[in-house]
């Protein structure tokens, strides 16, 4: 097993975390905590061991979840792929793991930012797991084909552009294999779309649950650590902050109460542990 990928057992389910590549986000105490008071921010940032004027970039990981089921071969995210010279890896990864992408029978998009559903396709444009049902909630794909005003968001207009050029150009190619589903809806069996709207209007967490054991996909709700601590910093990319705000707590609730096993896309990699109660919140606890 390569520094890659990551192997676990979730009951009867075996799962790989597989990643794509990585990529440096830029001044991440502005990007990630948006609207945390600068001196609140420091003290918190110190409790992490990091320098608010020397923390410069936060190399983030772009992780897939394999899930076999016994049944289905699910794949939850599909990264950047070739939209970034450093990613585009996802492929050869899970070739190394014994999985061709004509095995993956069922992709799941938590939602259409790049570096989410870049991977939906291959060089030549054509869907990279041609046998797949690309899943995603029926609101996201209303959102970036219908509305897609990203007028909240605090980027330059070139970056909002980008982004919606993305969500088309990821997702047409895909459009005769998705199929579009509401919150609640049991995609396999063991496996659960849960709405966790904020970050995009039909942004989607994944609930699994195997002989009783259960693993919660955050998706994008969170993307670093210290937002379980602070869940009320929302990120530059939050299209409705409030509502991110009001998901996250559901979400951790929801995944302190169950226990369940935690994956974070954007946290260090393999982005597994689990949210264990602070004081009135929570905190992050690493699986390794
Ligand atoms: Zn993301």
């Amino acid at each position: 097993m390569s520094k890659e990928s990551f192997r676990f057992r979730l009951g009867a389910f075996k799962c790989i975390v597989v990643n794509d590549g990585s990529s440096p986000y830029y001044d991440p105490a502005t990007v990630f905590f948006a609207n945390a008071h600068k001196e609140q921010l420091k003290k918190v940032l110190k409790e992490h061991q990091l320098d608010i004027s020397q923390w410069k970039e936060y190399i983030s990981p772009y992780p897939s979840l394999l899930i076999k089921t016994g049944q289905h071969q699910v794949l939850v995210e599909t990264g950047e792929g070739n939209l970034e010279p450093t990613t585009g890896k996802l492929i050869p990864n899970l070739r190394a793991e014994g999985i061709a992408p004509e095995a993956i029978d069922t992709v799941i998009l938590t939602h259409a930012h790049p570096d989410h559903i870049g991977g939906n396709i291959n060089s030549e444009g054509r869907p990279a797991f041609p046998n797949a049902r690309y899943v995603m909630l029926k609101a996201e794909w209303d959102f970036w084909f219908h509305t897609p005003n990203l007028e909240t968001l605090d980027i330059s207009k070139s970056d909002k552009e980008l982004i919606i050029k993305c969500a088309h150009e990821c997702l047409l190619p895909i459009r005769d294999q998705l199929d579009l589903v509401d919150p609640g809806k049991e995609i396999v069996s063991g496996v659960w779309a849960v709405g966790a709207p904020g970050h995009t209007p039909g942004h989607m967490a994944v609930s699994v649950v195997s002989n009783s054991k259960r693993l919660l996909c955050i998706g994008d709700a969170l993307i670093h650590p210290i937002h379980i601590e602070q869940p009320q910093w929302f990120i530059k990319y939050d299209l409705a902050p409030e509502q991110v705000i009001t998901t996250r707590r559901q979400l951790l609730e929801r995944a302190a109460t169950e226990k369940a096993l935690v994956h974070a896309f954007h946290f260090p990699f393999p982005g597994l542990g689990y949210v264990v109660p602070k004081g009135d919140g929570w905190r992050w606890q690493s699986m390794r």
